[in-house]
This record gives structure tokens, C-alpha cells and sequence, in this order.
């Protein structure tokens, strides 16, 4: 509990020395302050006893997939003796366990791959190094930190995590959410203030259509971090594989805050317990796409999680796995797999996008 009082307290005093914070400083302090934001500091954050659960916790035949997809995408990449098996935010490593596992009848895959994991969080080392057994692994603070070569890359709910800008809509001009300070000094809220030239101009023209109200998120960490992935991928080969619920921009779209915070399986207020909640935005797949077609990558979807995993033949995998299995065995399996696929759970809002470095038919790679 002191945690939370500390950090809430710090940024309290901050806004009413300093003024207020926009929603990229307020979600990057509240999850990566040292040693007291949400992902440096918390251990047991995923899983059945944590705050969230994600798709490789609930079955192994996600990362047993993705693992066939890199597996696949390495052989169609002419099988290079060498490559750099990337993993941002892994998490407890339970995706890169299951996917080792799924490619393990390949010794040369394995033999040519160098783990390498992005990971700011130290108790997450510690159990990555003990799910990862036998394997070499290089951790790395930040993307911008792996070696520039070829690589194939695997993102699953890492990109969500990032912090954001949101802009509103008023009067026909365009505003920046800030976080405030009430008279009270008490309560937190998102407040609007002008927005910056560059900014207004761009709004302006790339949402001119959008009512009052709308909210635009902006996620230029998420953006710089796919330009780069992108330009490794156009320059030294390879592919990238990127997961996490999102949506699509469209006319029909309503334009809301997607901020969200999580703690114990439920959806807490963003304001309630600064450093012990998972703060996240939905992630902007139409933005992500564009910035890998800027950088001249080949990129596919964004798809569905539940039609993607359907292309990767998760039909066939899961009767094999059953066919093996106990009763109890079996009802976990079909109740994993349900929560992957359903339409209500995580099969529509989960999306896959991929990227390529070579010009595939979709087909080839799951799309
Ligand atoms: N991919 C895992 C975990 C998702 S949670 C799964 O699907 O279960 C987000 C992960 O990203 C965690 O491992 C977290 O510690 C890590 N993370 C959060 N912010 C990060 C940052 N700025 N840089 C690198 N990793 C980060």
C-alpha cells in the first residue's frame, strides 16, 4: 500500500508545484518509475493470481502457434544459419517456452536462434531465465538496444503497455488532455488545454470530419518503435509478429478514451491505485500499419486473433492435444481454446499484424 500512497502522493505534489502532466508523462510515471511504477517494481502481475491474464497463460496452443509461425516464416526466409529470435515484454516467458517447445523437432532452428528479450522488469528476468531453460538469451532495456540483424520478431500485448497522447474535440478546435489537479488537491481529471501548433494542424486535417467529443489517440511510442522494427526488417531481412487488442480506424469507429486500468481481473479508475494497476490504451492498428508501409516493410492484416489462429490450424492442434489427454486434461484445453477464439472473449478484439521483409502471398503467413 505504501506503493501506491507514495507514488499518488509525489504526482499530486508535482502537478500542484509543476501544473499538469499530459497522458504520456502521467502513464509512463505511473508504470516505469523506478522501482515504483507498475512494471518495474510488480512481480505476479500475469496469470491466474495476478491482475490480467494473456493469451499464452490461458493455453499453450498460442504460443505453440506462434512458434509454427516462426518456424515457418524462418524456413520461407531461406533458413539462415543465423537470426535473431526477438520477444518484447515477455512477460513470465511462458510464450517463448511454448514456442521453443513447438520447434524443438527442428534442431537447426533452434541451433540457428538467439534469444533475444526486451524486459524492463527484474522479477520478469528471473522467471524468464527459469522458463527458458538451455537456451543462450541476451535481455535488452529497449528495442533500439538488439542488434541491428536479422530477426524474427514476437510481441504479444507488449505494444498496449506504452503511453499515449489523447486530443478532444471542442468547438471545432482541437484540445490536449492533461492531468489536473482539482482546488481540493486532492482529486485528479483529465483536463483540455490548446494544443500545440503542429498538432492542431494535423488533427485538423486528418480528422476534419470527426464531431465535437471525439478523442483521437496519438501513440508515438508505439509508432517509433514499429518505424524501427520496420527498418530492420527492410534492411537486414526478417519478419515481426504483433498481437494485442486494438482496433481499426474507420468512419463508423466512435472516437472515445480507450485508457484503461486494470487490477485483480477487474477494471479499476485510472486515478485509484497509481503504481499497483496495469494502465493500457487499445492499440491503433491502422497507425501501426502505416508506419510499416512508410518504412516500406510488406505487411499483413490486421486480422482477427481468432482468424489468425484458425489460419495456423489451431483446430487441428487442439484435437491432437486432446486426443492425449484426461478428462480434466481435455475440458482445460476446450476451455482455453474457447477463450482464444470466442467472439466475446478474446477472437475479435485481439489483432494480428504482421510484417515481412520479402513479399509473401498472404496465405504463407497466416493471413
Ligand atoms: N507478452 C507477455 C506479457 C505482456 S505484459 C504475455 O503475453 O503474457 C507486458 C510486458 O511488457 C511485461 O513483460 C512488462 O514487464 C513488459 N514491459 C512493459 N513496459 C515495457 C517497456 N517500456 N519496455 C520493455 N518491456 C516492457
Amino acid at each position: 500500500m505504501a506503493v501506491y500512497i507514495d507514488l499518488a502522493v509525489s504526482l499530486k505534489d508535482k502537478i500542484s508545484k509543476d501544473g499538469p502532466i499530459s497522458v504520456y508523462d502521467f502513464m509512463q510515471y505511473a508504470m516505469q518509475t523506478n522501482e515504483l511504477g507498475y512494471y518495474s517494481s510488480s512481480d505476479n502481475i500475469i496469470g491466474k493470481n495476478g491482475d490480467f491474464i494473456t493469451a499464452p497463460e490461458v493455453s499453450q496452443l498460442f504460443g505453440e502457434l506462434v512458434g509454427l509461425w516462426c518456424l515457418n516464416l524462418w524456413q520461407l526466409s531461406g533458413s539462415p544459419k543465423k537470426f535473431q529470435l526477438v520477444e518484447l515484454g515477455p512477460g513470465n516467458g511462458t510464450m517463448m517456452k511454448d514456442l521453443l517447445r513447438a520447434t524443438k523437432h527442428v534442431p537447426d532452428f533452434h541451433k540457428a536462434a538467439k534469444i533475444c528479450l526486451v524486459e524492463i522488469n527484474r522479477d520478469f528476468i528471473e522467471r524468464q531465465r527459469d522458463q527458458i531453460q538451455h537456451h543462450s538469451i541476451e535481455w535488452f532495456n529497449k528495442y533500439e538496444d538488439v542488434p541491428e540483424e536479422f530477426s524474427i520478431i514476437v510481441a504479444n500485448e507488449f505494444f498496449d503497455v506504452l503511453p499515449i497522447n489523447q486530443y478532444t474535440k471542442r468547438g471545432d478546435k482541437w484540445y490536449v488532455n492533461m492531468i489536473d489537479l482539482h482546488g481540493d488537491k486532492q482529486h485528479l481529471f483529465i483536463d483540455q488545454f490548446e494544443a500545440s501548433q503542429n498538432i492542431k494542424e494535423f488533427l485538423a486535417v486528418k480528422y476534419a470530419s470527426l464531431p465535437n467529443d471525439s478523442i483521437v489517440e496519438v501513440q508515438d511510442e508505439a509508432n517509433l518503435i514499429m518505424s524501427k522494427i520496420a527498418t530492420n526488417i527492410v534492411t537486414r531481412g526478417g519478419a515481426a509478429l504483433v498481437i494485442d487488442y486494438g482496433y481499426v480506424e474507420s468512419r463508423h469507429r466512435s472516437f472515445v478514451s480507450t485508457l484503461q486500468a486494470v487490477k485483480n481481473h477487474k477494471y479499476s479508475p485510472i486515478f485509484e491505485e497509481i503504481g499497483l494497476s496495469d494502465i493500457t490504451s487499445h492499440i491503433n492498428f491502422t497507425s501501426l500499419y502505416d508506419v510499416a508501409k512508410l518504412y516500406q516493410a510488406n505487411v499483413y492484416g490486421p486480422i482477427n486473433q481468432s482468424q489468425f489462429l484458425s489460419n495456423m490450424h489451431i483446430d487441428l492442434r487442439k484435437n491432437m492435444l486432446t486426443l492425449q489427454a484426461t478428462a480434466e486434461q481435455k475440458r482445460e484445453i476446450i476451455s482455453g481454446y474457447n477463450r482464444l477464439m470466442s467472439a466475446d472473449q478474446m477472437g475479435n478484439l485481439f489483432k494480428v499484424l504482421a510484417i515481412t521483409s520479402s513479399c509473401f502471398e498472404p496465405w504463407d503467413v497466416g493471413f
